[in-house]
């Protein structure tokens, strides 16, 4: 009998016979939790036969993997469309993809609410203790257009897989049979915990033009425990959503005249921008940026240079007035590099780094909507700095310094760097510059292990016209996002003739660097939020304290103090209403101002306050001048823990 040899991931290796199973495989290694595995370097059934000639790297996943977890969710869509087509059997299932967090499947012609969610978990029960395999089959077009003859939605995609001259294959468990690529687990019975979390709406294909559909979030774990926990896990995420706090805290709102995706700041929320948008231009032209204000719009000839025309038109805005077209901008590069090119550079003169907190304009599908962090206008701390090709190397270092300092004084220490680099084989996508690619990457590199960065290395993720730094965190869902990036261009100074004198005395061009530092302001107060579940440090809260008067006679003179510290720089109110004074309290503290201080008799014969922390930290009684200088201090050195 014929073997395979299998090379194991811990380096050592193993001969099977030929159409030996993973399953059979992990169960003669002991494996345990084992949900699918990874054939040289693609995930596929435990219970696929392997055949193979030449030596094979396997890798066995358990849900702790990405691959085994897919596949896991994946096989809990199938489940549950076949509880909600028993129980709905005029429902269409559509398609049903694992997500960043569980899975949905949509169904055309199915009505469903909230409230049909507990008898369809019963429904998934019983398949679940029916333990039925997956079991894979290949099938022709023809047997598909029989299998599929009352669900439209699986013939057109089994014509489009064919067509594509794939293999076509559906996954059976018990009598539900669905049109499927797969990969899936063996059996349902390894899914131990599954819940329906919510209903939204969807069209076909992701275009508005099709019909709309009824799209089923689920989410599942192999243990019960683990469903506890992510339940848990997700109340906890709740108490942080910066939607839901930016309306308790009165920071912004959207409204339904103005639309979506475009969010009005309140006055509180206002000054949180503020107080982002002053740190970060004054700690900018500290390190030598030049501030520009230039127009949030322009003619589309414009974007028709910097190749955004082309690119990106359908999410521009672009209207037509008088002979003109115009668009409101989506980047702020080709507006700054007008200021570049107004005159002549020297190699002396470089680098310039020019600065524009600037609004940009991007239309996104109503779907990506989402609070301050997905929206249709919003403000860049953008940058552009134009300098020689031996500058990059310090300019780039100087910008990683600057996005540390920021994230510091932010607060925000979860964060790391994606790496994105081209890939020479892929010639269409990038600019042919094959030397300055390799030198800008080679110098990133270094740079970024110098600075012993956390990263993560992707290929073939750069811009077409240059490779790229990008900046990710996390939201309180543990959905990875890009907060900003940090970009080198190849291509601008060609373009837009940004070029300088060399010592040479010859014209030459220049290397762009976009970046930014703080990113947008809307999405960094939606980041600050969540960080900070609303509890802004001292230096950013947008009251940072509230002076609470005892009775009607000491309102005068509270509000004198008041005056004072506002003159000082401190962002105070003061509670005259007649309630209570521990209601009050209880009030600020609900607000999250940072020092609540308590106004009557003894306070106002010594000019003084009684002062707690939002925390329940009594200060005690304390002359107003005194107080004023400690908060000053600490507005100052923006303290976080104030
Ligand atoms: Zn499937
Ligand atoms: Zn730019």
């Amino acid at each position: 009998m014929s073997t395979i040899t299998l090379l194991l991931p811990d380096g050592t290796k193993k001969e099977v016979p030929q159409g030996s199973t993973g399953q059979e495989i992990a169960q003669q290694l002991g494996k345990k939790n084992i949900l699918a595995i990874e054939v040289d370097g693609t995930v596929q059934d435990l219970m696929k036969p392997l055949e193979s000639d030449k030596e094979l790297n396997i890798k066995f996943l358990t849900f702790d993997d990405e691959g085994g977890k897919h596949a896991f969710w994946h096989s809990s869509a199938h489940v549950m469309a076949q509880a909600i087509t028993t129980l709905f059997p005029q429902a269409k299932p559509t398609i049903g993809p694992p997500v960043d967090q569980g899975f949905y499947y949509d169904f055309d012609n199915l009505e469903l609410s909230e409230e049909d969610f507990p008898k369809i978990e019963e429904e998934i029960k019983k398949i679940i203790k029916a333990n039925y395999e997956f079991k894979r089959n290949v099938i022709t077009l023809d047997k598909a257009k029989r299998l599929f003859k009352d669900n439209k939605y699986k013939q057109e995609m089994a014509e489009e897989y064919a067509n594509d001259g794939k293999e076509l294959t559906a996954y059976q468990d018990g009598d539900f049979i669905d049109l499927c690529e797969g990969p899936h687990i063996p059996r349902t019975g390894l899914i131990g915990a599954m819940k329906l979390m919510k209903i939204s709406g969807a069209y076909w294909r992701g275009d508005q033009k099709n019909t709309q559909l009824t799209r089923v979030y689920g989410i599942s774990f192999p243990d019960k425990k683990q469903l506890k926990q992510y339940l848990h896990d997700l109340q906890e995420a709740l108490k942080r959503d910066h939607v839901r706090l930016g309306k308790k805290l009165d920071l912004f709102v959207v409204n339904e005249h103005v639309g979506q995706g475009l969010p009005l700041l309140t006055p509180r929320g206002t000054t949180l921008r503020r107080e982002l948008y002053r740190f970060i231009q004054d700690e900018e032209i500290k390190r030598g940026y030049k501030y520009t204000n230039t127009p949030v719009l322009a003619k589309t000839e414009l974007y028709k240079i910097s190749g955004h025309l082309d690119h990106y038109r359908e999410h521009m805005f672009i209207f037509k007035m008088g002979d003109d077209e115009f668009a409101l901008r989506p980047m702020t590069c080709p507006h700054q590099y007008m200021i570049y090119t107004r005159k002549k550079h020297s190699y002396r003169d470089l680098p310039v780094r020019l600065a524009e907190i600037a609004d940009l304009f991007r239309y996104e599908a109503s779907g990506e909507l989402h609070g301050l962090i997905r929206i249709r206008q919003f403000s860049l701390a953008d940058a552009h700095i134009i300098c020689r090709n031996d500058q990059v190397r310090e300019e780039f270092t100087n910008v990683i310094e600057l996005i540390q300092f920021v994230m510091k004084t932010l607060g925000l220490a979860e964060y790391w760097y994606r790496f994105s680099k081209w890939d020479p084989k892929n010639k269409d996508k990038y600019v042919d510059e094959p030397v300055l690619w390799e030198q800008t990457q080679t110098e990133m590199k270094q740079i970024l292990d110098e600075l012993k960065l956390e990263y993560v290395e992707a290929e073939d993720e750069a811009a077409f016209y240059g490779p790229k730094l990008d900046i990710q965190m996390r939201n309180v869902y543990g959905k990875e996002d890009t907060m900003f990036t940090v970009q080198m261009d190849f291509v601008a100074a060609k373009r837009f003739g940004l070029t300088f004198i060399n010592d040479k005395d010859k014209e030459e061009e220049a290397m762009v660097i976009h970046r930014s530092s703080i990113g947008c302001l809307e999405r960094t107060m939606a980041l600050l939020i969540e960080k900070y579940a609303g509890k802004f440090p001292l230096w950013m809260n947008p009251e940072q304290l509230r002076i609470l008067t005892v009775a009607d006679r000491f309102n005068a003179q509270a509000q004198t103090i008041a005056q004072r510290m506002r003159d000082a720089g401190i962002r105070v109110e003061v509670d005259t209403r007649t309630q209570s004074i521990s209601k009050k309290v209880r009030e600020a503290q609900l607000d999250y101002v940072n020092y609540i201080c308590v106004f009557g008799e003894k306070e106002a014969d010594k000019d003084s306050l009684t002062v707690r922390h939002r925390s329940n930290t009594i200060l005690g009684m304390i002359h107003v001048d005194t107080f004023m200088a400690q908060v000053l201090k600490d507005i100052k050195n923006k303290t976080l823990d104030v």
